[in-house]
């Protein structure tokens, strides 16, 4: 149980604080260039974005169906 032990000490910096892992394709990028809420690129981000307006559109659509 010393495994721990070596990784509390700060001398050498991980490579996982100065750079963020996407969460959808895990890819590394820097928080710096593209400050995300989510913990995702900026790739994956207008994604997200594009997938939300397609939901919102077919929602639209479907609740237009359902008052006609
Ligand atoms: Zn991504």
């Amino acid at each position: 149980m010393t495994h721990h032990e070596a990784f509390e000490h700060h001398d050498h910096p991980a490579p996982t604080e100065t750079s963020k892992t996407c969460r959808l394709c895990s890819t590394p990028y820097s928080p710096e260039n593209n400050p995300s809420f989510l913990g995702i690129c900026n790739t994956c981000g207008y994604k997200i974005l594009i997938v939300l307006l397609i939901i919102m559109i077919s929602t639209s659509y479907i609740a237009w169906f359902g008052v006609l």
